[in-house]
């Protein structure tokens, strides 16, 4: 008997993560070294590890409310004032998530009718399209290019405007790219959301890592706080993947809205989590400033030494990945990393699974130890051999 006509047909249509696939074949591999992950390679820090410890030890086992501790929500509030001269009441406009991943689903699902479109700039994190479609929507991909260095221009958005348009997913900084819209760049881009009256998902889950110029966040920007869903988290700046923890901020008529979601589908976010985080705001922010240091040190060695080994690729602002071109190899994304990973065990990801226009080039994490990625360079410049 087949079950499969029990499946939706939204969700027998959507593909596997190319991702996924990558790591099953790494995986069965002894000696590869992984530049595929996309999470830092720090422990969280011990004092925000001990603040979970102790919650538990204290017995706070219980459900939060659902839009999580209010210490929580009053710390989140703080730290995006502070650091990006955005302002939100923790009352009624920010929500404490199961990661950025589960705040992407319910702002999708929050504003999404059936066949409303919504802009995604090209390459980007695998979910978007996949979380457009289970929500109803239809994704529309804007291929950014190498040359502009991965980033969305104004007649972009223009070029794809149709009347079920309803809102842009902008992340920045980028994954893969590494891509950071500057605030001139933001500017053009609020000013095509004012035009067209879109409702921006600003995915700003990389906004600590940045290693150029001050960061921008898109509702600082003048008129953008009531058309934005800002949604961050603490996996990747605070190095906090496996707990699960992001976060909303909006106006508080979307944020309602996201939070009928959110009770229904997940009453809340961890507990042990939450306290953990309310430390990570008050005292953690130090550490972050320190593995930021430490990324900007890799990028800039890993960035240099793939140029010199033939593998052209701009300096990335933001994130911590690199995103190389292998046209000059002839082959394709997928011929090159699966070669690169049988012929020399390094993993990497093939652009392709990123969106079209992510073909030609790979994704690679420098989220590794300096001697890995080292290694891993060494290895790389071997199978380049091939090519010359
Ligand atoms: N957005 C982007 C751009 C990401 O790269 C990721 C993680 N890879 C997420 C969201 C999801 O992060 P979280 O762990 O907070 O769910």
């Amino acid at each position: 008997m087949t079950q499969e006509k029990y499946l939706s047909k939204t969700v027998s249509q959507l593909k596997p993560s190319g991702i996924r696939k990558f790591f099953d074949l790494a995986a069965g591999m002894e000696g590869v070294i992984s530049l595929g992950v996309g999470e830092p390679d720090f422990v969280t820090s011990w004092n925000v590890r001990e603040a979970c410890i102790l919650s538990l030890e204290q017995g706070f086992t219980s459900y939060t409310a659902n839009a999580g501790l209010a210490e929580l929500r009053v710390e989140i509030v703080r730290y995006l004032q502070k650091k990006f001269n955005v302002s939100y009441r923790y009352e009624d406009e920010v929500i404490v998530t199961v990661g950025a991943s589960q705040a992407l689903d319910i702002a999708l699902r929050a504003i999404t009718n059936p066949l409303d479109e919504v802009l995604i700039p090209e390459p980007c994190f695998v979910s978007y399209g996949p979380l457009v479609s289970l929500a109803g929507g239809v994704p529309v991909p804007l291929h950014t290019k190498a040359e502009d260095q991965f980033k969305l221009l104004p007649k972009q958005i223009e070029a794809a405007i149709t009347d079920r348009t309803k809102a842009l997913l902008l992340c920045s900084p980028s994954n893969p790219t590494g891509a950071v819209l500057n605030k001139q760049e933001l500017e053009q881009i609020a000013n095509m959301a004012e035009k067209h009256d879109l409702l921006i998902l600003a995915d700003e889950i990389y906004a600590e890592l940045t290693y150029d110029e001050a960061y921008t966040s898109f509702p600082s920007l003048q008129g953008m706080h009531e058309r934005t869903i800002l949604i961050s988290g603490f996996s990747k700046g605070f190095a906090m993947t496996g707990w699960r923890l992001g976060f909303i901020a909006a106006p508080a008529e979307l944020s309602q809205a996201m939070l009928k979601i959110h009770q229904y589908s997940m009453m809340c976010a961890p507990t042990m989590a939450q306290f953990g985080a309310i430390e990570a705001l008050k005292n953690g922010l130090q550490d972050v400033e320190q593995m930021k240091k430490s990324y900007r040190q890799r990028r800039n060695y890993f960035v240099e030494t793939l140029n010199e080994i033939g593998l052209p690729c701009h300096l990335p602002g933001g994130a911590f990945y690199a995103f190389p071109s292998i046209v000059n190899t002839g082959l394709s994304s997928e011929e090159f990393a699966e070669r690169l990973l049988l012929e020399q065990k390094v993993a990497v990801v093939p652009g392709h699974v990123f969106g079209e226009s992510g073909e030609g080039f790979i994704r690679c994490s420098y989220a590794s130890s300096l001697e890995q990625l080292q290694e891993a360079l060494r290895r790389i410049s071997i199978f380049m051999k091939n090519f010359q």
